[in-house]
């Protein structure tokens, strides 16, 4: 039986590479997006090209109607999830607290956190022993991002501390659950920030003296995943060329 691993905002970016290279690995995937669907159709077109099995779910993981509904998916469509990865996250331009609004702040708390704990929440009830669980955090929760998205920072460190409160709860279930902080990677996501060429920007602050790619965040999830690392829980790897 193939393992069965959901992620979360699967469609684009880290997600999307953690998709396809989870289905080399021989898992299931349930790539899941809330509005790409054309993206999120050409992960799962690949996978299933080159032989693995996926599905694409539209589902706004900040929504627990939404998350139910993604989950009772993937138990009629693929079986009982075994491994989950929880990736979707925002951000919004980059502004000072001093011009934040309620509304902004509150988006980015729903979908980057409790969307985290949602996911969780649905998996950890159906996953048995030996499943296992990565959040994808950010080295932005180490370095607080001021003047530009402390919420967004914020957020982030929230997942480190539900890693560690969820892991030592499941951990005699032997269900793992343990965190990526990758730094800065190319992926759209800095344009939704208000700078496309972000990373390129500060690529020279980086010790490795560059961005990252998608794939060598999917690498390290991929580890965290797999029976390789089946005496590590509540850990953190950050992928961030040393920053
Ligand atoms: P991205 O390229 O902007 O992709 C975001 C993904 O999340 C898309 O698949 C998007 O779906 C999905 N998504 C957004 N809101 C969602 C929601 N409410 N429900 C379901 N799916 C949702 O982002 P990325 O850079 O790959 O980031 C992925 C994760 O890595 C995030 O948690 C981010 O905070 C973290 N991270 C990124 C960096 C970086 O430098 N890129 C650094 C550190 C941490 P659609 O395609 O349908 O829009």
């Amino acid at each position: 039986m193939k393992p069965i691993v959901l992620v979360t905002g699967g469609s684009r970016g880290i997600g999307a590479a953690t998709s396809k290279h989870l289905a080399i690995q021989g898992y299931a995937v349930c790539v899941n997006y809330i509005s790409n669907e054309i993206e999120a159709n050409k992960v799962v077109a690949e996978i299933n090209d080159n032989g693995g099995v996926a599905i694409a779910v539209q589902a706004d993981v900040s929504q627990e109607r939404d998350v139910i509904r993604l989950f009772n998916t993937i138990d009629q469509s693929l079986g009982k999830i075994t491994h989950l990865v929880n990736n979707a996250g925002i951000l919004f331009p980059q502004m000072p607290i001093s011009a934040m609004t309620a509304e902004r702040i509150n988006k980015v708390l729903t979908t980057n956190v409790t969307s985290y704990f949602l996911c969780c929440r649905e998996a950890i009830n159906r996953m048995i022993e030996g499943g296992a669980i990565v959040n994808v955090s950010s080295a932005a929760a180490r370095l607080g991002s001021p003047a530009e998205y402390v919420d967004y920072a914020a957020s982030k460190g929230a997942i480190d501390t539900l890693t560690t409160g969820l892991s030592l709860e499941v951990a005699n279930k032997n269900i793992r659950v343990n965190c990526v902080r990758p730094g800065f990677i190319y992926t759209e996501m800095h344009a939704d920030g208000g700078e496309v060429n972000r990373v390129d920007r500060v690529k020279s602050s980086i010790p490795l003296q560059r961005g990252g790619k998608p794939e060598e965040v999917a690498a390290a999830i991929a580890f965290l995943l797999s029976n390789e690392a089946s005496f590590i829980t509540g850990s953190f790897i950050d992928i961030a060329g040393g920053k």
